[in-house]
């Protein structure tokens, strides 16, 4: 299946601005078959693993956790942009290119002990993952692994996030 999604994934030149590269996922999730196989290959690798929550980062990994909670018979957590989330919230700041930005979820998303599988459509820097990371393992949660759709490995952010935690279908 790497293959095809390979062959599926889209490069898109200059988005979402000049020198950079987009991958685009739009078409896995297009393709009735692909898409199914996506899950179940997410579903196949953390089975049995006790996963009581996927954690699912706004807005393309909502895409991929959903699907995956329920294969996995487990419950679902999302991680908001700031001021998006109707209750209390615990927020942690990361840094981008330019600037910082924040992530937030809900105090009771997960809870103490309970192991916890965090999903995103991309790794790049990590950044982004690293900052859900501690939000999971803030609230005392354990951080059993992230898995993604594909990882840019020439960004190395799986070093960042612990490389025996990465799991993703593609690599580039
Ligand atoms: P990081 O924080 O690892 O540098 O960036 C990962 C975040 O940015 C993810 O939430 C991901 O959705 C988004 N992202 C970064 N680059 C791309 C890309 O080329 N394609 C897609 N679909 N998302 C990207």
């Amino acid at each position: 299946m790497t293959n095809e999604l390979r062959a599926s994934i889209r490069d898109v030149p200059d988005f979402p601005k000049k020198g950079i590269v987009f991958k685009d996922i739009t078409p896995v999730l297009a393709d009735a078959r692909l898409f199914r196989g996506v899950i179940d290959a997410l579903a196949e690798r953390y089975r049995g693993l006790g996963i009581g929550k996927v954690v699912g980062i706004e807005s393309r990994g909502f895409i991929f956790a959903a699907p995956l909670a329920v294969a996995l018979g487990a419950g679902l957590a999302i991680v908001r942009k700031p001021g998006k989330l109707p209750w209390r919230t615990v927020r942690e700041v990361y840094a981008l290119e330019y600037g910082e930005d924040a992530l937030e979820m809900h105090l009771d998303a997960v809870g103490p002990g309970e192991r916890v599988l965090v999903v995103d459509d991309v790794l790049a820097t990590g950044g982004t993952a690293g900052a859900v990371g501690r939000l999971v393992t803030r609230q005392g949660a354990e951080l059993v692994g992230f898995a993604f759709l594909l990882e840019l490995g020439f960004l190395h952010g799986a070093r960042r996030l612990g490389a025996g935690k990465v799991h993703a279908l593609v690599q580039y």
